[in-house]
């Protein structure tokens, strides 16, 4: 009964007994260690009492559970004691036990539910009752977007995207875009959940498995094309056809303005936080970007943000405002110092790429292959005379008859044209000349030293 370290062993049971109801009827203490010659402090000798045993068993070793004696002075406040086996230390009635056994059983009960859930991803996502979309179904910017998500997390074997988590920062210049890029696809179903989601990939609550986390999931390619195996529409889309694209002149001026703000966006971004500097981008900002790009490169507008956060830090630093503060005045001042240095005609230094931001999947994608820009994407205007070919004219004279004072006749039939946004481009040499067209068909008498016409965007 008693304990081998007791400082009991000498009293026999009846001693022990008379002892353990003489200290809880309220009896001196120090008299009774004197009298039982017990060598104790007072405070603790109910802790060599032995413990109440219980009648019911241990759940793991079927042994009696033993209950520890409180001391009689906390009674009232002291937590009564839990019983607990002798042998594996479980504690009877606890929140959370600690022994082998419970530690043991809830691993138990945990890998149960795992794999409950895992069957519950595996039935829900089942890729066999999917419908895949025909290929012919995409849009430019579907393929742009899956081909930019393959080439980011496509495993080895061509068998799923892989969580985009792990690549995020490589994928698109801002969280936003790589939100719009998933989201595309998944929301027209040629993104879809694959079956060997983890289970953390899921929120876990009363809808699971139904709702996924953008990032976190595998995603499986839910196109199919007639007549081609699976890994040769795979190489496809993963490498789209550049003249899917440049046959809109339109879409790839789009795209690259696209492209472009991300990346004034992304710098931008960068460039604040590191001077901790909270920013959010919005429309305005946006807006913004737009119009410095009408005339300055992304490699250029890379400098003027550079300038304008400079001198942002600044404005904080000697006026003490407030960080917020400073940073909203930056995009404002980008404006401001842009249209000056058009209206001066100044020479503004092209950037390189910032070493801590490397280009992006999408942004070699759309730079290098589909718009076949290379460089120029970074160190030029986006420029949608770019991807137009030169329009002849119709009555083209020889080279021999020139004369400068004739006048040749040009229609404007570029069937790309849309009204009041087009303005005609023509030159040859280091001639220019130019009109605006107005009307599809319209027709203008322009210089025979003109040989060559070229529709741009109209930007003054
Ligand atoms: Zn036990
Ligand atoms: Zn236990």
């Amino acid at each position: 009964m008693s304990q081998e370290n007791s400082k009991l062993k000498h009293l026999s049971t009846e001693q022990v007994e008379d002892l353990m109801a003489r200290y809880y009827d309220g009896e001196k203490i120090s008299e009774l260690l004197k009298e039982f010659s017990i060598k104790c402090s007072p405070s603790v000798i109910h802790a060599y009492f032995p413990q109440i045993v219980e009648e019911y068993l241990c759940p793991y070793c079927s042994v009696n559970l033993l209950t520890k004696r409180v001391s009689r002075n906390n009674k009232g406040f002291q937590k009564a004691e839990l019983p607990k086996c002798p042998v594996c230390k479980h504690t009877e009635g606890a929140n959370y036990c600690s022994c082998v056994n419970c530690r043991e059983l809830s691993a138990r009960l945990e890998e149960e539910r795992l794999k409950k859930k895992k069957e519950k991803i595996k039935e829900t996502y089942d890729l066999s009752k999917r419908k895949p979309i025909d290929v012919s179904q995409l849009t430019r910017t579907d393929r742009l977007y899956l081909s930019a998500l393959l080439r980011s997390g496509f495993d080895e074997n061509f068998q799923v995207i892989n969580p985009v988590q792990n690549y995020i920062d490589k994928l698109s210049p801002t969280e936003k875009f790589c939100e719009e890029i998933v989201k595309t696809l998944t929301s027209k179903a040629i993104l879809v959940v694959h079956p060997m989601s983890e289970v953390a990939s899921f929120p876990d609550n009363e809808e699971f498995p139904n709702s996924w986390y953008t990032y976190l999931v595998y995603y499986h390619v839910n196109v199919s094309a007639e007549g081609v195996t699976r890994s040769n529409l795979l190489q496809e889309l993963m490498n789209p056809p550049s003249e899917l694209y440049t046959s809109n002149p339109y879409y790839c001026f789009e795209i690259w303005r696209k492209i472009a703000i991300e990346e004034c966006c992304q710098y931008l971004l960068h460039h604040l936080s590191k001077l901790d500097f909270q920013y959010k981008v919005g429309e305005k900002t946006i807006a913004i970007f737009q119009e410095l790009l009408e005339t300055f490169s992304v490699s250029q507008i890379y400098n003027i943000v550079n300038r304008q956060i400079a001198n942002a830090s600044r404005y904080y630093q000697e006026k003490r405002v407030s960080k917020m503060e400073a940073a909203n005045t930056v995009i404002g001042s980008c404006l401001r110092f842009g249209e000056r240095a058009r209206a001066e005609k100044w020479d503004i230094y092209k950037y390189g790429r910032d070493y801590s931001l490397p280009q992006t999947v999408i942004s070699e994608l759309v730079y290098n292959r589909i718009l076949q820009l290379g460089v120029k994407g970074f160190d030029l205007p986006p420029d949608l005379s770019e991807f137009i070919e030169p329009v002849a004219f119709e009555d083209q004279v020889e080279k021999d008859n020139w004369n400068p004072n004739s006048q040749a006749k040009f229609t404007c039939e570029y069937n790309g044209f849309k009204k009041g946004d087009i303005a005609l481009y023509v030159g040859r040499h280091d001639d220019n000349y130019s009109v605006v067209c107005d009307r599809y068909g319209d027709q203008y008498l322009v210089p025979h030293y003109v040989i060559q016409v070229k529709i741009t965007n109209n930007y003054r």
